[in-house]
């Protein structure tokens, strides 16, 4: 089974060709980072416009490097949500054409089932596992008893992590996506100035990364007043001890709570080193096994994708052609589809 996937739910452009749901073929991504990164952020009408200028070569390109013609294909594969609507429509279309035009199968996927899955690419998935989504819009901890069933335990109640970290680069005069900056910063910090740690109610899953954004807002401002500057990578270093805590504590917890085989990491976020190390250590310890993709499987790509596509192939459980992209795509209802 050959799926090329096409990946455009925010502002990257990213077409696949993956076997099997495992075996990457071709996985070409183009970033509009560099677009983006004068305005501070991805500006929706921008980043279709890229997508419509861009799409069709990065479908040729992932075909070429894969090796592999339209008539190989078994199915087409996109991004059905969440993610901004104008972006969505893009892959949306192009996958549409493409399967119309050739007869292929075609199947619409979930984006954080992407996230998830792209830990197949690298590894195997052992159920009942915990998945633990840490991205630039989502922060969330699923239980998943089997292949394809999702249940959320918890999830942000504000701020999504990834756009914690942006705002805190943001504040700390750091590129865009900020995220990079900050982990790289806490990395090389002789210091840390302490920040508070939203842990909610004992038995809770749920995040709140606001306060922390608050408070790290807070601590350039008076530091200002007082015609001071703090270090900004005692300040970096204090924003993720504070992420990485509550996440690998929340994380564990629910492993043991509910007995998982396994520990899997997905979305942008999960590139953090301070994450994987401190995901690492902790596991370790625990004797529990951990999955994270490498890098390049981390943020926004179309082989994890294809990935998750694979799951609705095995049960020929494919998608009719009057599907609609839909930002506000649930989990659960996708895979119930
Ligand atoms: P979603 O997947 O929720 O729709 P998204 O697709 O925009 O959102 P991803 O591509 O999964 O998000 O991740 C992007 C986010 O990851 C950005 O907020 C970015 O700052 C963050 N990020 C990337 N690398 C790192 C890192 N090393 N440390 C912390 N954050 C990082
Ligand atoms: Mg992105
Ligand atoms: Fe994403």
């Amino acid at each position: 089974c050959r799926i090329l996937a096409l990946e455009t739910s925010c502002d990257e452009t990213s077409a696949a060709v993956v076997e099997d749901g495992r075996r990457i073929l071709s996985n070409v991504v183009s970033s509009q980072m560099d677009t983006h990164k004068r305005f501070g952020g991805v500006v929706p009408e921008v980043a279709s416009r890229k997508h419509v200028e861009t799409i069709t070569r990065i479908m040729e390109a992932s075909l070429e490097e894969a090796g592999v013609q339209l008539k190989d294909l078994s199915a087409v594969a996109v991004t059905q949500g969440p993610g901004l609507v104008g972006s969505l429509l893009v892959g949306v279309v192009a996958a549409k054409a493409l399967a119309l035009s050739h007869g292929l199968p075609f199947i619409g996927v979930h984006h954080i089932a992407g996230h998830i899955y792209a830990n197949r690419l690298s590894g195997e998935l052992h159920f009942p596992l915990i998945a633990l989504v840490v991205s630039g819009g989502h922060t969330e901890i699923i239980h998943m008893e089997a292949d394809g069933s999702f249940r959320r335990l918890g999830q942000t109640r504000d701020d999504a992590v990834g756009e914690a970290y942006d705002k805190v680069a943001r504040a700390l005069s750091l590129p865009y996506p900020g995220g990079p900056h900050v982990d790289r910063l806490a990395l090389e910090a002789d210091g840390e100035i302490p920040m508070p740690r939203a842990w909610l109610e004992p038995d809770s899953y749920d995040f709140s990364f606001s306060g922390l954004k608050s408070a790290v807002l807070n601590a350039l401002n008076q530091a200002a007043m007082r015609k001071e500057t703090l270090d900004p990578a005692h300040v970096a270093k204090g924003f993720q001890q504070s992420v990485i805590d509550v996440l690998t504590v929340k994380a564990l917890r629910a492993v043991k709570e509910t007995g998982a085989e396994q520990l899997v990491v997905a979305g942008g976020v999960a590139a953090n080193r301070g994450l994987r190390t401190s995901l690492e250590e902790a596991c370790s310890r625990e004797g529990i096994r951990l999955a994270i993709p490498p890098l390049a499987l981390c943020t926004d790509n179309a082989a994890m994708i294809a990935a998750a596509a694979y799951l609705k192939w095995e049960r020929k459980s494919f998608t009719a052609l009057d599907m609609k992209a839909d930002p506000m795509l649930s989990l659960e209802d996708w895979a119930k589809a």
